[in-house]
């Protein structure tokens, strides 16, 4: 069953509760129908017997109708051949007559009319205290319904005899059949359609999944441009929505990662070809006697290896912060610490106007190496962009539940269309400049990464020729 397809599985499981809610009320329909043919006719034999009974009752009372002297009171062989006669005038062309006296002995059956079973002497006995059925009988191939009356010489009196009468099913069992077919066709009719359209139905209603898994299909043999839409009921629609934002993102984030290794490689590439190809020289004996030219092609491949090892510990933080690696993270006087930093930092600084500007009490749960981190690259980064003489400015100040961290520089600034740009993987506003300045590109998406990580943000804004300012937000500790 949990393998069947669900478009079979819905409509199966609909039509099943279905066939047993009609089936029930079709059996219910059939049983109380039933029990009312039966019901009338034997009210019909009722009615008709009465009248009949009491004119012979009457018609063999000397003092009348119901007179004083009624057959209970007369002589016994008279009153027999009273009541013999009495299924007679019962009995007609469709109907069956028979009398039985209390004690189940039988005092005359008609023989015109239908044949009756004799009933067992249990039900003669129960019909003098008022059971008087309908009772069926099926034993021969046409069954036959018949009913018992007490008969009474008055209505008080003790039971004189019982008459039997009875009418053949068959009319009753026709109506019966006729009423069975139309339910079962009815029915079988009903689950049809039903099952026909919820097939239809279920199937369109299913198909956007069809969709997703033909999609699923195509982006497992790596194809993420596919896309399922938003189309179909609500439920199916959403998960289309959900599917393909997801692939979205998987299809972004692959395309970062392939640009991604592929800057990598390419950063990598340059400094190697610089200490292959200072490596060759020195080997073909450039600079053999010749010390100056030696030192220059040492001092390259330093400066090569500085490089490689800055980039690859950039890559490796990166790294680690992308993979969310816990951070060491702790309550922290961040007042202390950015004094700290400007402190160590400020002799880099001597050919600036540098402005510390730090509030009291700042505290938040950072981890305080990444913090640090964060705060020297943003001064390194004003330190190389702005002239001598000019401004450079570290300040911080409590805003609201967070901390404001400002760097501001008078500098030569970011271009507009650059700005956005900054905190990209391996971009460089000036590439050539600050490739020869030693940056990889990999600072501020560092930085902003470190920011992220503590729930924090990295934004930046830029008048190009005038400046800039790098604002981290970080959530403050309460006092
Ligand atoms: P890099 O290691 O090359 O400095 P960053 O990620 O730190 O890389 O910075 C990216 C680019 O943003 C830099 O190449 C530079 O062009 C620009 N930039 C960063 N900080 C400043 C600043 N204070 N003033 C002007 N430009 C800046």
């Amino acid at each position: 069953m949990n393998r069947l397809p669900l478009r079979w599985l819905i409509p199966v499981l609909y039509g099943a509760i279905l066939l047993a809610v009609l089936g029930g009320g079709g059996a219910l329909l059939y049983a109380q129908q039933q029990r009312f043919l039966y019901d009338d006719t034997a009210a019909r034999l009722r009615d008709q017997a009465r009248p009949i009974i009491d004119r012979r009752l009457a018609a063999d009372s000397p003092g009348g109708p119901r007179g004083g002297q009624g057959p209970g009171n007369r002589d016994p062989l008279r009153q027999r051949d009273s009541l013999a006669a009495l299924a007679d005038d019962l009995a007609s062309r469709d109907i069956g007559a028979a009398l039985y006296a209390p004690d189940a002995t039988v005092i005359a059956t008609s023989t015109r009319g239908l044949a009756l079973p004799t009933p067992n002497a249990l039900a003669l006995a129960s019909a003098s205290r008022g059971v008087e059925g309908p009772f069926v009988s099926r034993d021969a191939a046409d069954g036959q319904m018949w009913v018992l009356i007490p008969v009474r010489g008055q209505p008080n009196e003790p039971v004189i005899a019982i008459a039997q009468l009875g009418a053949d099913l068959a009319p009753i069992d026709s109506a019966l059949r006729t009423l069975a077919i139309t339910l079962l066709l009815g029915i079988g009719g009903v689950l049809v359609v039903v099952t026909a359209l919820g097939v239809t139905a279920t199937r369109r209603a299913l198909r956007p999944l069809e969709r997703v898994i033909a999609a699923s299909r195509h982006i497992a043999a790596g194809d993420l441009s596919q896309r399922v839409g938003s189309e179909g009921p609500a439920e199916i629609a959403e998960l289309g929505g959900a599917f393909d934002s997801m692939v979205a993102q998987l299809d972004t984030s692959f395309a970062a990662q392939k640009r991604f290794v592929a800057d990598a490689a390419h950063e990598l590439r340059t400094p190697l070809t610089v200490l292959s190809g200072s490596i060759d020289l020195l080997r073909m004996g450039v600079a053999a006697g010749d010390e100056a030219t030696a030192d220059r092609l040492l001092g390259n491949l330093d400066v090569e290896v500085a490089r490689l090892t800055r980039l690859t510990n950039d890559l490796l933080t990166l790294g680690s912060l992308d993979a969310h690696s816990a951070l060491a993270l702790k309550p922290v006087d961040m007042s202390a610490l950015l004094r700290g930093v400007a402190e160590t930092y400020q002799p880099a600084l001597a050919e600036h106007a540098f402005a510390l500007d730090i509030a009291d009490g700042l505290r938040a749960r950072v981890d305080e190496d990444r913090l640090r981190q964060v705060i020297v690259n943003l001064l390194d980064n004003a330190r190389k962009h702005t002239p001598a003489g000019k401004g450079i400015a570290l300040r911080a100040q409590a805003e609201g539940d967070q901390i404001r961290i400002e760097v501001d520089d008078e500098g030569v600034g970011i271009a507009p269309e650059a700005l956005p740009h900054v905190f990209d993987r391996f971009y460089r506003a000036d590439d050539a400049r600050a490739r020869i300045q030693g940056g990889s590109g990999l600072g501020l998406a560092i930085a902003r990464a470190i920011a992220e990580a503590h729930h924090g943000t990295l934004t930046a804004t830029s008048v190009l020729g005038e400046g800039s300012a790098f604002v981290l937000r970080l959530p403050r500790l309460a006092d």
